[in-house]
């Protein structure tokens, strides 16, 4: 057996004698960054992305670097061609990457911009493998579960922590322990600390705590047997946060501590939270930030007077959330309206731009399907403003351009998301400018006047999942537009984009004539990517995501854009802050 001191430089052998395969990426310092690992028992849906994020807010706010990771259990190598209605929004990176909404929760609550390299699916970890099968790298050996596929895991979790340098990785198993498709990923956790030696890892089980309404009490058991599961397969839970309807009784914690050798201030109780911007301080209560900083040995490293700012910044916004005084009806058109999920980054923005405002901006869902001109003013009505969100195919489709149509004639404040702004084009092109047969080649393949149509440079690139223009680009802004005002009269600014289809260059000056005004552009390429119109109180649309970069404490402009109108609409007779002041802050 090697030495303790030893192991890490023998695990990086490739060698036909030596059992162990665990390669280290090149500058790759022992010691410098810990591991959090976060994963689920008894059932999925518990929030450890929630959980996850808080924890690392608390962490950052002391000073220390942290990069989060997800493990994704499926085979695809992205989140790019799942349906949003069985596994939430795709999320986009800046780097193009289409992830798991987990991310979005991250960058939000980081207020930090993350890369592909915080996120990892067992199709990337197969297919790495694979790989390095063909290219002979595994010297005659044969490729195994152990030690190769949990060496890939490994190698990228470090690969990480050389690359960001992080005090923290905190790391997200997603699905639930016992599922055989992550069953690898906690074995390559077992191994990691294994290597990395004591205080190198804090393992936290995520679990649930049952209240059957007829009992009326608190259960413990599933929670209980889920521990054991993942104590089965070696590994000691340090922390169990216990997440609940209500708070954790004291004696369901007992049991649960007596069960798994986790002392009982070390099992927590998570009761369910209105707003997620409350579970940081629900975490300071329970001690989590102090007991993890103790388990990992690294008190010596924290900042106290950074936390102390950090702190006040972040309780500065959470009471903004309980003194909310005003309230406004957002339409938000789509196909998708069964799961809230699919459009997480969207009701996020609103909240955010809410919270800055001090209104609630209420969504109010709006299947699109059996909407036209006669029906849609019956659709809408209470609604102070829409939005059309991003989306793809046909269904609906004549629905939002109706609703669209009615926004842009009635003064109703207006922000149109990728497919939003694709529609408004559509809509302004049919009853503005005459061209009746206007449309997008998505939804009519043959359509004789297609102002939308595929991107010229993504028609060469077959196959789904690869030909989309994705990531963050930058928007060269047009001078003394409200797009213009609204980012601060930046000459440009960067969001984030996955689209197929935009605007055909040959209808602009049309369009343009006729009043529809393109604040935004691509740089050195005729690509449209902000529309306004100047008579409307506030009719915007995009060809980006912008919900996707709005963060707590700095709210997307143009959520902030659209939730002032819409109070302004909804309030007519208060002094309110206009589209500009709210998005100036
Ligand atoms: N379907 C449209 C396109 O591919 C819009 C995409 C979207 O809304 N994300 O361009």
């Amino acid at each position: 057996m090697t030495k303790d001191k030893d192991l890490l430089a023998s695990v990086g052998d490739v060698s036909v004698d030596s059992e162990f395969f665990s390669p280290l990426p090149p500058g790759y310092k022992k010691g410098k960054a810990r591991y959090v690992f976060v994963m689920g028992t008894v059932m999925s849906g518990l929030g450890k992305g929630i959980f996850s994020s808080c924890l690392a807010k608390l962490m950052q706010d002391k000073g220390l670097k942290v990069a989060p990771i997800k493990l994704e259990g499926y085979l695809n190598i992205d989140s790019g061609t799942l349906n949003p209605f069985r596994h939430g929004e795709v999320f986009v990176l800046d780097d193009g990457m289409e992830t798991d909404m987990d991310l979005g929760t991250y960058e939000r609550m980081l207020d930090q911009n993350l890369s592909k390299a915080n996120f990892c699916t067992s199709g990337q970890i197969f297919n790495d493998v694979l790989n390095k099968e063909r290219h002979g790298d595994y010297l005659g050996r044969d490729v195994q579960m152990i030690p190769h596929v949990t060496g890939e895991v490994k190698l990228r979790l470090r690969s990480l922590a050389a690359k960001t340098d992080a005090d923290i990785i905190f790391v997200e198993i997603g699905g639930t322990v016992g599922d055989l498709e992550n069953a690898y990923y906690i074995e390559a956790m077992r191994e990691l600390a294994y290597e990395e030696g004591p205080n190198s890892c804090c393992f936290v089980a995520l679990t649930y705590i049952l209240e059957p309404p007829t009992l009326g009490e608190q259960k413990s058991k599933a929670a209980q047997l889920g521990i054991k599961q993942l104590m089965q397969l070696g590994v000691q839970p340090d922390i169990i946060a216990c997440r609940a309807t209500h708070s954790v009784t004291e004696k369901a914690r007992q049991k649960i501590s007596v069960y798994s050798n986790v002392p009982v201030e070390r099992v927590v109780s998570l009761p369910d939270s209105t707003s997620i911007y409350t579970i940081p301080a629900m975490l300071r209560e329970a001690s989590l930030d102090f007991q993890v900083l103790r388990l990992l040995k690294i008190e010596d490293r924290i900042n106290l007077r950074n936390e102390r700012k950090a702190w006040a910044k972040w309780c500065d916004f959470t009471d903004k959330i309980d003194s909310i005084a005003r309230e406004i009806t957002i339409g938000v058109t789509g196909k998708y309206t069964a799961v809230r999920d699919s459009y997480a980054s969207i009701i996020n923005a609103l909240e955010h731009a809410g919270i800055a405002l001090g209104c609630r901006a209420e969504i109010k869902w709006i299947d699109t399907t059996g909407i036209n001109d006669s029906n849609v003013v019956g659709h809408l009505a209470g609604v102070d403003g829409i939005i059309v969100p991003g989306g793809f195919g046909t269904r609906g489709a004549e629905g939002k351009i109706a609703c669209i149509k009615f926004a842009r004639e009635n003064n109703l404040p207006y922000l149109g998301l990728c497919f939003g702004f694709q529609m408004a084009v559509i809509e302004f092109a049919r009853n503005v400018c005459g061209i009746e047969k206007a449309n997008s080649t998505e939804i009519q393949a043959d359509c004789p006047d297609a102002v939308i149509d595929i991107l010229p440079e993504q028609k060469k690139i077959e196959g789904l999942g690869g030909n989309m223009r994705l990531g963050g680009k930058d928007i060269e802004l047009k001078p003394e537009t409200l797009a213009w005002k609204l980012f601060a009269e930046a000459d440009s600014v960067r969001m984030r984009f996955r689209h197929r289809y935009e605007v055909d260059p040959r209808y602009i000056e049309q369009l343009e004539k006729a009043g529809l005004i393109f604040s935004g552009k691509a740089p050195n390429q005729p690509i449209m990517q902000i529309l306004e119109i100047a008579s409307h109180p506030f009719f915007m649309a995009t060809q980006a995501h912008p919900c996707l970069t709005s963060r707590p404490l700095r709210p997307a402009p143009m959520f902030a854009g659209l939730v002032a109108a819409a109070m302004q609409k909804r309030y007519p007779n208060e002094k309110l802050p206009d589209c500009i002041e709210a998005a100036a802050g």
